[in-house]
Parts: structure tokens; C-alpha cells; sequence
């Protein structure tokens, strides 16, 4: 090195303590740049964290919040779970009620049914019965009016005299009762005394005298038939 070139020691030493004095001051700034960075990190933390905080405290309201409703609603269905079960209840009660009541109409509505199946053997036999009588009865009446025609028949054969079938009156014809029990009309007993005399006069169905002896010969005292004069 030359003299002529050389800058004086006391530049070089005060340039030197300039530079470790810049050195120094970068230093400094450099730590208080990290620092600065630790802090601003430090910041960035506790928001994170009081961030994740407040949402852990949202959250958690939040739940204590749903919590709360989901309490009411649970509360609520409990209510309706009791009311329902209680009107199940009574319709239960209820239905076992009609259910007797319906048992005790069946049983009855049983009874008359069984009532009505003996009343109608009952009828059934009264009309069988009845037919029966109705049917005998009808045979008696049919009998009773062929006695009664035969009546009638004998009557009316007994109203005329069995010798000229003429009826029976109160003049020329009065029914006379014989000996033998015979009617005949007086026109006719005339005949028959007439033709074979008043000693030979004889019934003409039996042959039995007309007049006997003792008995009177006059026509008019010989009794009446007062059954055929009625
Ligand atoms: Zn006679
Ligand atoms: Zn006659």
C-alpha cells in the first residue's frame, strides 16, 4: 500500500464504527422485525382462539337453545302422549261397555228367537190340530145334512099317503092311524072299505083288519096322525 493512496486512519476507524454501528441497528431492526412477527403471530392466535371461543360459545347456546326446544317438544309430546293414552282409555272403557251392552242384546234377541221357534211349533201344531177338527167337521156337517135330506125325504114321503101319494089335508084326506100302526088317508081307507066291505077291510101292508071287533067302525073317531098334520 502507498502512502499517497491510503485514506487517514481516522476515516477508516470512524467508517469501521459506522458500519458496526449500521450492523447493530439491523440487528436491532431484525429483532424487532421477529418480534414484531412473534406478536403479530401471538395476535393471529388469540383471535384464532378467541374466535374459535366465541363460536364454541355460539355453539354451545345454540345447543343449550335447541336443547331447550327440543326439551319443549319432547314436553309437548309427552303431553299429547298422556292425552291420547287417556282418550284410548276411555274409548277402551267405552268399547268394553257397548261390547257387554251388544253380548246382552244377543242374548235376548237369543231368547226371543228361541221363544219364537216354540210359538211357531205351537202354531204349527194348533193349525194341524185345527185342520184335523176342520176337516172332521166338515165330514160330520156333510153327514149331518145327508141325515137331514134323509129326513127331509122320510118327511116329506110321510106328508102323502102311501097308497095314492097324495098329500095329506085336513078335508077328504086326514091321515088315519090304524090298529097296526099304519097311516093311510081317509079317501083311500073309503076305498079299500068299498071294495072289500067294512068286516074285510085290511091294511094294505100288512093285512091287518082295518076295523077289528070291539073296536069302532066309524072312520071319523080313528085318531089323526098329528105327527105328519105337524
Ligand atoms: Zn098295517
Ligand atoms: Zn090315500
Amino acid at each position: 500500500m502507498s502512502s499517497s493512496g491510503s485514506p487517514p486512519s481516522t476515516l477508516v476507524s470512524t467508517f469501521e464504527e459506522a458500519i458496526a454501528k449500521l450492523t447493530s441497528l439491523f440487528g436491532m431492526m431484525r429483532m424487532m422485525e421477529a418480534e414484531i412477527k412473534d406478536q403479530r403471530n401471538n395476535l393471529q392466535a388469540l383471535k384464532n382462539s378467541q374466535r374459535l371461543s366465541v363460536r364454541g360459545s355460539i355453539q354451545s347456546n345454540m345447543s343449550s337453545r335447541t336443547d331447550g326446544i327440543l326439551q319443549r317438544r319432547l314436553d309437548e309430546t309427552e303431553r299429547k302422549l298422556a292425552k291420547t293414552s287417556a282418550e284410548l282409555k276411555a274409548k277402551d272403557e267405552k268399547l268394553k261397555k257397548e261390547t257387554a251392552s251388544l253380548e246382552a242384546s244377543r242374548e235376548a234377541h237369543r231368547l226371543l228367537q228361541e221363544e219364537s221357534n216354540k210359538s211357531k211349533v205351537s202354531v204349527m201344531r194348533l193349525t194341524f190340530k185345527l185342520n184335523r177338527i176342520t176337516h172332521e167337521s166338515v165330514k160330520e156337517q156333510a153327514v149331518l145334512k145327508k141325515k137331514l135330506l134323509d129326513c127331509e125325504t122320510r118327511l116329506a114321503t110321510y106328508s102323502e099317503c102311501l097308497v095314492c101319494y097324495q098329500k095329506f089335508d085336513e078335508n077328504t084326506r086326514i091321515p088315519r092311524v090304524m090298529d097296526c100302526g099304519h097311516t093311510l088317508c081317509d079317501f083311500c081307507i073309503n076305498q079299500i072299505v068299498k071294495m072289500a066291505g067294512c068286516y074285510s077291510a085290511t091294511c094294505p101292508f100288512d093285512r091287518v083288519r082295518i076295523f077289528g071287533f070291539g073296536k069302532s067302525r066309524r072312520l071319523e073317531d080313528r085318531p089323526c096322525n098329528r105327527f105328519i098334520m105337524k
